[in-house]
């Protein structure tokens, strides 16, 4: 007898076909994708998506990405495919790229937040493959936390944060991007990027040439990307970049994300997480954000965060850390 929030290993085939059961009776499967973890659910069932949003809390006009196996699935969501949208896919998937497509009446409003759009991506992580597979139908996730807060990255973080209002938990291990998908919205005259991700800005263009990038705070394309999102209880400041050292106020408990170990070790920070100690930008995105929550479950009064250049993976790790730092007002 399997318990509500239980956490089963993925790599058992009987897990996979009990999670697949549960999507397929409207229940919700949290489980690994190379990005984040994902709250699933069948996508083509309503009063399923509806239970995902109220596990997260998720306000209804923040629409959901629609995960695929096959890209003949593609059929029953889209209207129709560009030549664009052709070249992204046999690029980028299964892979960390969401594209936003015109959608098809069959995919219920609750899942696009009433748009004309819908949101599709195809995970390359074997997990979430078999998962869809198996359950044979277009999975809805959202990342599997509470809306607002740090994304997860491995099966405990879900149940720290969902804990019973999730089915099931998929245990795949670690994610092994840690950021989430690149969205772009393919229905204007040019593709729009969403949200930068795993996929970077610089990637896209060598397929498609030119992208817009939409601006930060930009609500009406891309609904749920607020101002303040992915943000720990804990207060953050990202620092100016060389002002690592001696900024913490004179008793103030302060935590520091840094990107690369600190030269100065007296620097007044009670920890220091460290996201890539050689400076490589995939293993700081893969360790975001369960540095954020370790940071964020010591209970300071402060968390500085270091910066860095927004090129590549950057763009993406740097739009997190702004969400992050966006005062609740
Ligand atoms: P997540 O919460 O990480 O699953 O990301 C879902 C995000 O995808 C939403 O917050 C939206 O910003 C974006 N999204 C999903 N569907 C659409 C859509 N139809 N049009 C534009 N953006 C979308
Ligand atoms: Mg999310």
């Amino acid at each position: 007898m399997i318990r509500t929030g239980s956490i089963i290993p993925a790599a058992r085939k009987e897990s996979i076909t009990l999670a697949a059961e549960v999507i397929r009776k409207g229940g919700l499967v949290a489980f690994p994708t190379e990005t984040v973890y994902g709250l699933g659910c069948d996508a083509l069932n309503p009063e399923a998506v509806a239970r995902v949003f109220e596990a997260k809390q998720r306000p209804s006009f923040d629409p959901l990405i629609v995960h695929i196996a096959e890209k003949t699935a593609l059929d029953g969501l889209a209207q129709t495919i560009s030549l664009s949208d052709q070249r992204l896919m046999e690029r980028f998937w299964p892979g960390p790229l969401t594209l936003v497509l015109a959608k098809r009446a069959r995919v219920p409003d609750l899942v696009t937040a009433g748009l004309p759009t819908v949101a599709v991506r195809m995970p390359a992580h074997p997990v979430a493959q078999r998962l869809i597979r198996e359950a044979a139908v277009p999975i809805a996730a959202p990342s599997a936390n509470p809306f607002g807060y740090v994304s997860p990255t491995c099966a405990q973080h879900v149940v720290d944060g969902l804990g019973a209002r999730v089915d099931l938990v998929l245990d795949g291990g670690p994610c092994p991007l840690g950021v989430e998908s690149t969205i772009a919205s393919m229905v204007g005259s040019w593709p729009e990027l969403l949200r930068p991700g795993s996929i970077t800005l610089e990637e896209i263009r060598e397929v498609v040439g030119s992208v817009v990038r939409a601006g930060v705070g930009l609500t009406t394309a891309a609904p749920g990307q607020l101002v303040r999102h992915y943000a720990t209880r804990t207060p953050l400041t990202i620092l100016a970049a060389h002002k690592v050292r001696s900024v913490v106020p004179l008793g103030e408990r302060a935590g520091l994300l840094a990107m690369t170990p600190p030269r100065h070790r007296d620097n007044g920070y009670c920890t220091i997480e460290v996201l890539s100690p050689s400076g490589d930008l995939r293993e700081a995105a893969k360790n975001l954000f369960a540095a954020l929550r370790r940071l964020d479950a010591q209970g300071f009064d402060r968390l500085y965060a270091e910066p860095c250049d927004e090129q590549g993976l950057g763009l993406a790790i740097m739009d997190r850390l702004r969400r992050c730092s966006t005062p609740l007002t």
